[in-house]
């Protein structure tokens, strides 16, 4: 069996009570090495067999679970955050359905969460935005044309910029061309969970001299929107002169 588990952003206690079982567990465990905690890897079996993915291929990855399977071992294949986002999961359970290999998920906290907390931040703010849009700038991978940045920044929603914190100019120059206004608030979090976490707020036309003042242009989330610094209004949900399914109105 295989599982693939999300690892969390960094912080190793904020993977899953069942990520973690697992990874104990586990005979083998395939790691994301460029931005999985080494940390997560301490409570691993003595005789764990443990494989660094940013070394190999899709091929790779697989030969290695085909193996372990042969012989009756578990795999764990650790991606970070959640692998539901941008963890190439999708190639990786079809190669697996094909070989008749059984797998399951376990979902992880995704580093735009650790983000927002870094920031106590609340993604959809009432009055503000009731939207969040996760995304990247196109790099050496293409982003289909409705969904370049530029066409997204209009909307005024919250947004999640993944793997662009080394194209802050392009970042910057896409959310202008799109209607985003240069005073939009922004924010660039690098390594949101762990030790070296550095947030650094600044506005949409400030994005670029932000980072590099920093010195950020890697591991990092680029957050944009009204919901970092706009007045909002408070909640229905809890407004006493509103009734819910659990709470008539005071009047
Ligand atoms: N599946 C992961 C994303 C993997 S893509 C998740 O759910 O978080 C890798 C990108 O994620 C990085 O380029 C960066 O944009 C972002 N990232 C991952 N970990 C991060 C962290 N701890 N802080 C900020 N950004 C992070």
């Amino acid at each position: 069996m295989v599982h693939f588990v999300g690892a969390g952003p960094g912080a190793a206690d904020l993977i899953t009570l069942r990520g973690a079982r697992l990874l104990r567990e586990a005979d083998v465990v395939i790691y994301a090495g460029s931005l999985v905690n080494p940390e997560l890897l301490h409570g691993c079996r003595p005789g764990c067999a443990l494989h660094d993915s940013a070394r190999l291929t899709l091929d790779e990855v697989i030969a290695l679970m085909e193996r372990a399977e042969a012989a009756g071992k578990t795999t764990v294949r650790l991606h970070t955050g959640d692998p539901s986002l941008y963890g190439a999961i999708r190639e990786q359970m079809d190669a697996l359905s094909a070989r008749g290999v059984a797998f399951d998920v376990t979902p992880g906290v995704s580093s735009l969460f650790g983000a927002a907390a870094a920031l106590e931040a609340e993604f959809t703010l009432p009055g503000v935005s009731q939207s969040l849009i996760v995304t990247r700038l196109a790099g050496r991978t293409a982003v289909p044309e409705g969904e370049k940045l530029s066409r997204l920044a209009g909307h005024g929603a919250s947004m999640a910029v993944f793997l662009s914190a080394g194209m802050l100019e392009g970042v910057r120059a896409e959310l202008l061309e799109g209607g985003c206004a240069a005073d939009t608030p922004a924010a660039i979090v690098y390594k949101a969970t762990w030790p070296e976490e550095k947030v650094v707020r600044c506005t949409v036309g400030t994005l670029a001299e932000a980072g590099a003042a920093a010195g950020v242009s890697r591991t990092a989330l680029v957050l944009v929107g009204g919901f970092l610094d706009a007045p909002y209004e408070n909640s229905r949900l809890y407004d006493p002169t509103f009734s819910t399914g659990y709470r008539e109105a005071k009047t």
